[in-house]
Formats: C-alpha cells, structure tokens, sequence
C-alpha cells in the first residue's frame, strides 16, 4: 500500500483565556494539518503549532518544510515498510520538529488505521507494554498577579482537575509567593508543578527550589528550571534540590534524552512531540526511559485535538509516561473535529472503538501538496 498523496490546510481555534508563559502571550490556536492519504483512500491526519520561541518552528517554516521537502520525500513510499519512511523524513531535512511531527502523526494515524486498530494499541503492541484507556491530565495556570493566578488556580479544581501545572516568572520570592498562595487556596490535596520556563539563573532555582522546600508547599517537580542549553546548570539545580526536576526545552532528540540520563542532569524527560518530531522519535525515547527506569511526562505545546490525541494514544500505551500535561483541548473554547479521544476536563478516556487516532472529521481547507 503506496501513500498517493499528502495535503495540508489550516485551523484556527480560539482559546478560553490567553495563555502567558515566561516566554509568551498567545490567544488562539492556528495550527497546521496534515491529511495523508493512501492508495485505497484511507486518511492519516497530523497538526503541528508554530512555537517559534520553543522549537524555532513559524507557521511558513512549518508549511515550507512539508510543502517542498516531506511530503515530495515521502510521496509513493510503501507503507508496509515504516522505517523506511520515518528515516526519508529524517533525512529530507534537519531540525523542523513541528514539520516532521505533523507528517509523522498522520502517518502513525494511517498505519493504525490500515491495520484497523486504535493507536494506542498498535502501540502497545509494538512495545509489549500494558495499555490504559484512561489518563488524568494536568491544567496549565498561566503566570500573571498573583490574585488572578489564585482564581485560575481554584476554578481549575472546581472543574476536577486535581493536578495543576503553574507557569512561573523570573524567580525569588515572588515566584515563591505564586506558589504560596496557591497551595493556600487549593489545600493540600491538589498535586502541583511548576514549570520556569527556562526563567531562572541556576542560582535563582536553587534559591527558590530551596525556599519553596522550606516553606513545605510540597511541589511535585520543577519544569525546566534553566536555559535549554545550560545542562550544566539543569545538572546542578538537580544535585542541589530535594524537589524532581524535569527537563522540557532541553529534551528534543533522543540524543537530548541520552545526555540527560548519562549526566542526570535532570530526574524526569516531558516528551512533547513537536520536539521529537513525532512519534517514531518519542517511541525511542520511552525505551531509553524504560531501560534506565526514568519517569516522563507527555506534554503539548498549544495544540489543539489532533496532534494532543496522538499524545495520548502514546500515553496510553506507555507506561514510562506516568505524567500527562495534555492540556491543549481544554484550553480550546471549540472543539471543531469529530471524533477522537474524549476530553472531559482532567480525564481523557481513549475510545476503543475508533481506528487510528479516531479523528474523522477536520475543518480544513486542504491543499494537495504531493501526489503520486
Ligand atoms: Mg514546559
């Protein structure tokens, strides 16, 4: 079974609130989807976010590396050979993540489709892992005054969400404060991380890592304290801090994923596919962490359904991924597509019933960029 052609198009979805990191402030959702198509007519489909100041990936890069690189790469290959393809993708063109991951997802979509499968079972499979259908994902509080993050932070936990990811600023006590007030507000039940955002000096995360110890406001894990090169400094925020830390910025290809575990410059990896060029990428990462008995976390960028259900599809199917930060549907105001994994505030149930990812419907309008 050949791939006969590939397409792209666009969605734009507004979110519920803006979303504001250490790095950004961004108020909808305008992604790219990919639409493989093979020989018999089955559908693959993929998305990718530009997040130029995360994967240095534009919404022209993102199109330019499919449009005149992967997908005329990809075009006519065999599906019944995989591999073969994963590594033409890789070949084509270096870097361009979110690219490769878009391709990548709707052809992972295709394969399970093809063999009539959802794909977390596919994968599972592949890996010999115990599978689950159910996850419970994170909510993102985005950093701003600290009487707003408060509200963010309770109104999540009235919409059942019982772990929250709070985004940080520059650190110091004013970070600590963020926390403090919020563990106040939620009580001690309501698991929290804390993601820097790559805001901090190594001095600063060690000094607030340490202040957020002492003042007991059980953090479960700190996010990529550091600069996304400073492994160096990522490896001393780790030796010197009680609290886990997690690398997010610094964990793009498996040879990322080696180092950090080489080093330990950091206890756990979040795996985002936007990083590791998809899945094929990620599945390589979640062996390492499996022979080396290292927890990840699979996360998104500001996603929407397509490409955070094929997350979850990985999640399911892994048991390394023992945290979700899959948030992207919920931050949605819309959900535009029909079909695929349920988003039901914190839960997300993965239909067994549904082939592939289980998306059947995209509101694009596609363009083909590839035919054969
Ligand atoms: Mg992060």
């Amino acid at each position: 079974m050949k791939i006969k052609s590939v397409s792209i198009g666009y969605v734009s979805i507004p979110l519920v609130t803006p979303f504001k990191t250490a790095l950004r402030t961004v108020d909808s959702v305008q992604d790219l989807i990919v639409c493989v198509e093979a020989e018999n007519g089955e559908i693959g489909f993929g998305e990718a976010p530009p997040t130029a100041v995360i994967t240095g990936d534009t919404k022209e890069s993102i199109e330019a590396a499919i449009r005149f690189y992967i997908a005329p790469a990809v075009c006519g290959m065999d599906l019944d050979d995989p591999e073969a393809i994963f590594a033409a993708m890789e070949k084509c063109i270096a870097k361009n993540t979110s690219a490769k991951a878009a391709v990548d997802i709707a052809l992972y979509d295709l394969l399970a489709k093809l063999n009539r499968k959802p794909l977390f079972r596919l994968l599972g499979e592949q890996s010999g892992s115990s599978v689950r259908t159910e996850l419970e994902t994170d909510l993102t509080i985005s950093v701003n005054e600290i009487d707003e993050m408060v509200r963010d932070s309770i109104s999540a936990v009235n919409q059942g969400f019982r772990i929250l990811k709070v985004k940080v600023g520059k650190g110091g006590e004013k970070d600590v404060a963020r926390i403090r007030e919020i563990r106040q507000a939620v009580g001690p039940d309501v698991l929290i991380r804390v993601d820097a955002n790559q805001g901090w000096t190594r001095e600063e995360a060690v000094r607030t890592i340490t202040m957020m110890e002492d003042a007991g406001l059980q953090i479960e894990l700190v996010e990529q304290p550091v600069s996304c090169h400073d492994f160096k400094g990522l490896k001393y925020v780790t030796d010197a801090c009680e609290t886990p830390i997690l690398a997010d910025e610094s964990v793009f290809s498996v040879e990322d994923a080696e180092r950090i575990i080489e080093e330990h410059a950091a206890d756990y990896l979040n795996i985002k596919l936007m990083k590791t060029g998809g899945i094929h990428n990620a599945l390589r990462i979640c062996d390492l962490a499996d022979q080396n008995g290292i927890r990840c976390m699979a996360g998104c960028m500001l996603e929407s359904k397509v490409s955070v259900s094929a997350a979850a599809h990985l999640t399911g199917a892994r048991s390394c991924i023992t945290m979700a930060d899959l948030d992207g549907p919920s931050l949605c105001s819309i959900d535009p597509y029909e079909g695929g994994p349920i988003f039901e505030g914190a839960k997300i149930i993965l239909p067994d019933s549904l082939y592939g990812i289980g998306i059947s419907k995209v509101p694009a309008d596609f363009e083909v960029v590839a035919s054969c």
